[in-house]
């Protein structure tokens, strides 16, 4: 059976999926954050993918494909990751073929999740619709007319960096204010910090600043937690009139959620709508469907990255 390997690089994790046509047969998930020794982190890499080829013998592996922020598709480069250990310029495909053999294509993390979604999510009857990752950053990518808008490089759709609060926190990107600083799963937890330092009589005040994780932060607000449930009012505040801006901008069917923090559902997703509501042009009023993908986490990217493989066969 003629397979690929997908490959999505988060923050804080990397997936390793093998693809068949549109079913993803295997995921094996190994840590990004702290692998600092980039020869290391394509060794290991290459030994998942050599032991998934052993475990799934009649699969013909034919290339391996790459979502990861900040790639060029062209160079199959990383370059200057800021939420990757590695700085500078990452050769990344020409690295996993010299130690696995295989052709390797590489492209931008939300641009692979925007085409697993276009092809095999619930959005493959949509033509205009935006996909938004919500995970240690915030990845995005848009669909206009059914195409998917690349711009210059194929960086068009950086939501995570539009200026959600001007004069606000520093971003990686050295801008303030980005989006990506108060609604990414990162944002929320900085978000929850404040709040314990400003004294607030919370359940998080029961672990150290540093353990808080956004995790930690919906099971307290699950709990009833005011403060927990505070924090997830002003994070989806936050993020709801960004997209209200995006709506004008894009009138598109529907804003389709991933990744991490998107699991907190209801809990996220219902201030959201409720701030975009309250921004949304009236033309645009109960048009627009907040809907989160169908595709479980890092499929969408492990999907569209292995198009790649197969698209250039
Ligand atoms: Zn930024």
């Amino acid at each position: 059976m003629i397979s690929a390997i997908g490959i999505d690089i988060g923050g804080t994790n990397t997936v390793v999926g093998l693809v068949a046509g549109s079913v993803v047969l295997e995921r094996r998930v190994m840590r990004t954050k702290g692998a600092t020794d980039l020869d290391r982190y394509v060794k290991d890499i290459a030994h998942i993918i050599e032991a998934i080829a052993l475990d799934y013998p009649h699969c013909n592996i034919v290339g391996i494909g790459i979502g990861a922020p900040n790639a060029d598709a062209v160079s199959g480069h990383i370059y200057h990751p800021v939420n990757l250990p590695w700085k500078g310029e990452v050769p990344l495909t020409q690295l996993l073929t010299a130690r696995t053999g295989l052709r390797s294509y590489l492209i931008n993390d939300a641009t692979a999740a925007v085409i697993g979604e276009m092809r095999f999510g619930n959005s493959s009857n949509l033509t205009d619709f935006m996909v938004i990752t919500l995970g240690t950053g915030i990845g995005s990518g848009i669909v206009a007319n059914g195409q998917l808008v690349s711009g210059i490089g194929g960086l068009a759709g950086e939501l995570g960096h539009v200026i959600a609060v001007p004069g606000g926190r520093s971003c990686s990107c050295g801008r303030s204010g980005c989006l990506e600083t108060y609604a990414s799963a990162t944002g929320l937890v900085n978000t929850a910090i404040e709040r314990v330092r400003s004294g607030a009589d919370t359940v998080l005040n029961s672990k150290p600043v540093m353990d808080i994780t956004a995790e930690y932060v919906y099971n307290a607000a699950l709990a009833g937690d005011a403060v927990a449930i505070g924090v997830f009012e002003h994070t989806g505040f936050i993020l709801g009139t960004t997209l209200a801006d995006v709506i004008a901008l894009l009138a598109p069917q529907a804003l389709v959620f991933m990744g991490g923090l998107a699991h907190a559902g209801d809990m996220l997703l219902v201030p959201v709508a409720q701030a975009a509501d309250a921004g949304m042009l009236k033309a645009l009023k109960g048009r627009v469907a907040f809907t989160r993908s169908v595709l479980p986490d890092s499929d969408a990217a492990i999907l569209g990255a292995a198009q790649l493989v197969f698209d250039n066969r």
